[in-house]
C-alpha cells in the first residue's frame, strides 16, 4: 500500500511586485508589476509531492478570507486532501515580496494564521485523517511547538519523518533527534545547527542541498553520497529546494531507496526552475523518469 505524504507546514500568499531596482529604507520606487501568487514552504512541499503522484495530504491553518479560500482551492485542485487545513480569523499568512530585474530580493513575512496552528491541532487533524503508513513531512514556518507535535505522532507510528529546516532557527537537539531525515541548503546549515551535530543528536541521514552544485546525503559512519544537479534551462530558482523535500518524501512514500529518493528529489528540483514561481513549473512522475534515463545514457 502506498504510503500518505503528509506535509504539516505553511501556507502563504505571496504578494510579489518586480522593480527595476529594490528601494533603500524610506525610498518609493515606482512602475512595478504585480502579481499574487501561492507560495508557503508547506503548501508548495505538498503540491511537489502530489505532482508526482503521491497520495498527499496537508495539515494548516489559513485565515477565514479571501486568500484563505483562494490557496485552498488551489490545493484542492491539484488533488491534494485539505480536509486537515483550518480556518481562523487571524488572515492568511503573507509574504510581500519585492524583486529586482536581477532576481534579487526583499522579504516581509506576516505568518497570521500559520502562526495559530498549535499541537492540539495537529494532533487532532492527524488523528481524525486515519492514516496507516504515512511519511512526514514539515519545516520552520510553523511553531516549533507544531513542527514538534508532528515529529512525536510520526515517532509514536514509526512513520517516517522528514524535518525541512528552513528557514533556519536553533532548535532543542531532543527535538532535532525525532527525525529520521533533516534537509537543509548549504546556507542553512551552518550555524546555528551543523551536519555533526544532527547526526551525533541521532538523526539518520542529513542532507544538504547546493543549487547547481546539486545536493549531499550524510548518514552516520559513512562516505558521504553526492548528487549531481540534473540540466536545466533554468528561468527561476525560487522554490527548488521545497520541490526537492516533496519529492524527496513522494520518493519514500513509494518505498525508494534513500539513494533512489535523492535522485528523484534533484531531478524534481531541476526541473522547478524552469518557469518562474515556487509552483510554476513542478515536474510530474513522468518528467523526472525521462529526466534521470537522459542521464544515465548520457554518462555511458
Ligand atoms: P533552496 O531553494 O532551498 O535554496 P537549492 O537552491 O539548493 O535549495 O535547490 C535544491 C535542489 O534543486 C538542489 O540540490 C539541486 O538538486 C536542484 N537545483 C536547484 N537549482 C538548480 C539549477 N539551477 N539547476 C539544476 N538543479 C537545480
Amino acid at each position: 500500500m502506498q504510503k500518505t505524504v503528509i506535509v504539516v507546514g505553511s501556507i502563504n500568499v505571496d504578494l510579489v511586485v518586480k522593480v527595476g531596482r529594490l528601494p533603500r529604507s524610506g525610498e518609493t520606487v515606482i512602475g512595478g508589476a504585480f502579481a499574487r501568487v501561492h507560495g508557503g514552504k508547506g503548501g508548495n512541499q505538498a503540491s511537489a509531492a502530489r505532482a508526482l503522484g503521491a497520495r498527499t495530504r496537508m495539515i494548516a491553518m489559513v485565515g477565514d478570507d479571501d486568500l484563505g479560500r483562494d490557496a485552498l482551492s488551489d490545493l484542492q485542485g491539484r488533488g491534494i486532501d485539505v480536509s486537515g487545513i483550518g480556518t481562523v480569523d487571524t488572515p492568511t499568512g503573507v509574504a510581500a515580496i519585492v524583486v529586482d530585474e536581477e532576481g534579487e530580493n526583499l522579504i516581509a513575512v506576516a505568518s497570521g494564521a500559520n502562526a495559530e496552528l498549535s499541537p492540539d491541532r495537529v494532533n487532532a487533524a492527524l488523528i481524525a485523517a486515519e492514516d496507516a503508513q504515512a511519511v512526514m513531512l514539515t519545516n520552520l514556518e510553523i511553531s516549533l511547538d507544531a513542527v514538534d507535535a508532528a515529529a512525536k505522532f510520526a515517532s509514536e507510528r514509526a512513520w517516517s519523518s522528514v524535518l525541512n529546516l528552513a528557514p533556519s532557527r536553533d532548535l532543542p537537539i531532543d527535538m532535532l533527534s525525532r527525525f529520521d531525515v533533516v534537509i537543509a541548503n548549504q546556507y542553512e546549515i551552518e550555524a546555528p545547527v551543523g551536519i555533526g551535530r544532527l547526526l551525533e543528536a541521532g538523526v539518520d541521514c542529513v542532507i544538504v542541498t547546493r543549487g547547481v552544485s546539486g545536493a549531499d546525503l550524510y548518514r552516520p559512519d559513512r562516505g558521504a553520497l553526492h548528487q549531481d544537479a540534473f540540466r536545466v534551462d533554468s528561468v527561476d530558482t525560487t522554490g527548488a529546494g521545497d520541490a526537492f523535500c516533496g519529492a524527496f518524501c513522494s520518493a519514500l512514500s513509494e518505498r525508494l531507496p534513500l539513494e533512489g529518493a535523492l535522485q528523484t528529489a534533484a531531478a524534481a528540483g531541476a526541473l522547478a526552475t524552469r518557469a518562474v514561481g515556487a509552483r510554476g513549473s513542478l515536474a510530474d512522475a513522468n518528467e523526472v523518469a525521462a529526466m534521470i534515463a537522459k542521464a544515465n545514457t548520457d554518462q555511458r
